[in-house]
């Protein structure tokens, strides 16, 4: 059983070779403003630890602009384009896959871009974070021609670069037990953490943690708010923006 305890080791083994794991935070699904989004952005506000927030274009409101417009320090990231599934029956499930003409999927891109901007100007990211984390492989190479920088789903980056133009940074920990429907549990969540952070002492990857603040129950917020006030005190994380992790790339960084 993984305890808060094998978290300050872990980032102790950080601290005492004189380095910090990159932790960051996505939470996905924004689309209106409302409750769970305020609590949300307490969270991030009474903790300091910063935010990036994947907004569904075709879905999102004036509301959560007019919202998010006095969180200037709040990243926004691209989920997909209407968060609909495409896939077949038995298929997982799918929003940017090859069920669809390429052509399509990536246009429905294009014009969800242009739906964040005209709710938040230049502010967005150029960085998809596609539905159920998941997009055809096929889709990936076109991405950097149409505009995107960074791409982040869940699970170990194979590269960082899937394709040249394009950096990955991914989310390792999610809070949300989908088949039932609630918190994965402190153990589960804080196992994940912890392994992904002793692998990332090798290969240097940033570690994500991920949130869904539409669909968390009480205890899921409750160790959202304590992972990130104990994180903050821990020497041997250091807490990133997705703007720094992900900058690099708009000045033409490798
Ligand atoms: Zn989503």
């Amino acid at each position: 059983m993984t305890t808060w305890r094998d978290l300050e080791d872990e980032a102790a083994r950080w601290a005492e070779a004189g380095r910090a794991a990159d932790l960051w935070w996505r939470d996905d699904d924004a689309a209106n403003a409302g409750p769970s989004l305020d609590r949300l952005l307490a969270i991030h506000r009474d903790t300091g630890v910063p935010l990036a927030l994947a907004v569904v274009p075709a879905k999102a409101t004036a509301a959560l602009a007019e919202r998010l417009a006095r969180e200037p320090g709040v990243d926004l990231l691209q989920h997909g384009y209407a968060h609909v599934n495409h896939a077949a029956a038995l298929e997982k499930k799918i929003e940017l896959g090859l069920q669809r003409p390429a052509m399509l999927v990536l246009g429905e891109l294009g014009t969800g871009r242009m739906a964040l901007e005209r709710l938040f100007g230049r502010r967005p990211l150029t960085v998809l974070v596609p539905p159920w984390n998941r997009i055809a492989p096929a889709l990936v190479p076109t991405l950097p021609e149409i505009g995107f920088t960074g791409l982040s789903t869940f699970g170990l980056r194979q590269r960082s670069h899937p394709v040249k133009g394009l950096l990955a940074v991914n989310t390792h920990v999610d809070l949300i037990d989908w088949k039932n429907q609630r918190f994965v549990g402190e153990a589960v969540a804080l196992g994940a953490l912890v392994s992904a952070l002793s692998r990332a002492r090798t290969s240097g990857e940033p570690i994500g943690m991920l949130s869904h603040h539409l669909a968390m129950d009480a205890e899921a917020w409750d160790f959202l708010r304590s992972m990130w006030q104990r994180a903050t005190k821990l020497p041997g994380l250091r807490l990133c923006p997705a703007h720094g992790l992900f900058g690099a790339e708009g000045e033409g960084g490798g």
